[in-house]
């Protein structure tokens, strides 16, 4: 590079006490503990290398002084650049092993190494050596100077410039490194709350689908508990009856279906007691199918069954007030009860009886009293006293009912009670 009277000189230093990038000894000592800018000069000249250290030596920006790296050809340029990717300005000459030689490693550094950081000024010995304007945009070249153009005053300004830009690029390439990665620190939180939310969904709906189950389950165990209590209801009502039907059957004869001895016996002391505490008539009544074995042998057993039930029910529909009640005393022989009954009442329901038989009409062919079933009634009605006790009632009743056969029977005798020995 020749020499000329631009070129910056080391005596031109002082002249620049005023320009406010100077900084003073005291500033310089502390800016040797910051970090310094990197400048890269490029040129094939050793002696630009040297006025350049010697114009920049008391260089300061924002406290931090200058490293200043030196490359005397466009090879060794790329080397140095790769070592050092925060250099923070290029002063490179366009002239050197080659006349295109800075243009490449312009090139080089843009579109190989992608350093787009960088600030590029271009130092040219001839004013034709300055690059085409699209070649300077194209690949982001701050500024081009003839070397005689650069005095030191303007290599200060132009390297605040250039430095001031670099810094902003990469504090602008900072804050995107920031943001990008703040954004992937929230994508990744994103996809953390998403995976946590499936998570959470999933978990939740297991614990519904579980509910469900015992819901269901429980809903299940109350269909059967509601099932076992109406078996057990249905059960119970199966019971009931069989007990109200066991009951009757204790109470009942088999065959006429009205009440039996166990029954009648029961209800004369019942009766009794009552006619004691009422001191009303108590009327006791034995009627006794005539002829019978005759008609047993007559029409069979069978028929002579029917016949018992047929009188029965005809002795049953006889008897109207709800305390009078009809049994069968044994064989063919019927008891009826009638409280608070007189003799005249008595009498009364034994001839109703009598007619209604008649009204069966039941045929007895070898009856020797009549031609259909008749019936022998003995009675005895008494109101209770101290003397008179339910077996001399029945007794009373007996021996009226023996007098009613003995008398021819198909009739109705009375006999009064007497006290018995
Ligand atoms: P009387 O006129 O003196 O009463 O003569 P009777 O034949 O009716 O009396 P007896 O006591 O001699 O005979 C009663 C008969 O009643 C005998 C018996 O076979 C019959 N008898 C008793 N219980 C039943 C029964 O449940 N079914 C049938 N078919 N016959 C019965
Ligand atoms: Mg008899
Ligand atoms: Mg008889």
């Amino acid at each position: 590079m020749p020499q000329s009277n631009d070129s910056v000189t080391a005596n031109e230093r002082l002249d620049f006490e005023d320009e406010p990038l100077f900084s003073d000894d005291q500033d310089t000592a502390a800016s040797n503990s910051e970090t310094p800018w990197k400048i890269l000069v490029v040129d094939d000249e050793r002696q630009v290398h040297e006025v350049t250290r010697l114009a920049l030596k008391n260089f300061t920006f924002e406290n931090r002084t200058l490293e200043i790296i030196s490359a005397y050809s466009g090879q060794e340029a790329q080397a140095m650049l790769s070592q050092h990717p925060d250099t923070a300005v290029l002063l490179l000459d366009v002239v050197m092993e080659t006349s295109q030689a800075g243009l490449e490693l312009v090139k080089y550094i843009r579109e190989n190494l992608h350093n787009l950081f960088v600030r590029i000024i271009l130092r040219t010995g001839q004013p034709g050596e300055v690059p085409e304007i699209s070649i300077i945009k194209g690949y982001d070249i701050n500024d081009y100077r003839t070397k005689t153009e650069l005095t030191q005053q303007k290599l200060f300004s132009t390297l605040v410039t250039a430095i001031r830009s670099y810094r902003d690029i990469i504090t602008a390439e900072e804050d995107r490194r920031e943001i990008a990665s703040l954004n992937e620190k929230l994508q990744d939180f994103n996809r953390n709350l998403e995976e946590s939310v499936k998570i959470r969904t999933r978990e939740l709906e297991a614990k519904n689908q579980q509910l469900e189950a015992e819901i269901q389950a429980r809903l299940k165990t109350q269909e059967k508990l509601q099932a076992i209590n109406k078996a057990l209801d249905l059960a119970n009502q199966e019971l009931d009856q069989l007990n109200r039907q066991l009951a009757l059957a204790a109470n009942q004869d088999g065959l006429t279906k009205l009440a039996n001895r166990r029954r009648f016996d029961e209800y004369l002391e019942q009766s009794w007691k009552q006619a004691v505490r009422d001191q009303k008539a108590l009327t006791l009544m034995l009627c006794d199918i005539d002829y019978f074995k005759q008609y047993n042998d007559t029409y069979g057993h069978l028929q002579g069954d029917h016949c018992l039930q047929v009188v029965a029910q005809t002795i049953d529909g006889a008897i109207r007030r709800p305390l009078d009640l009809a049994a069968r005393y044994g064989g063919e022989e019927f008891a009826i009860i009638l409280p608070n009954t007189n003799s005249e009442g008595a009498m009364a329901v034994a001839e109703k009886l009598r007619a209604d038989l008649d009204q069966q009409a039941l045929v007895h062919k070898s009856s020797s009293v009549s031609d259909r079933i008749t019936l022998s009634i003995g009675i005895s009605t008494l109101v209770p006293t101290a003397e008179l006790t339910v077996p001399a009632l029945i007794a009373a009743t007996d021996t009226a009912l023996y007098q009613a056969k003995k008398a021819g029977r198909a009739q109705i005798a009375s006999h009064q009670a007497q006290p018995l020995n």
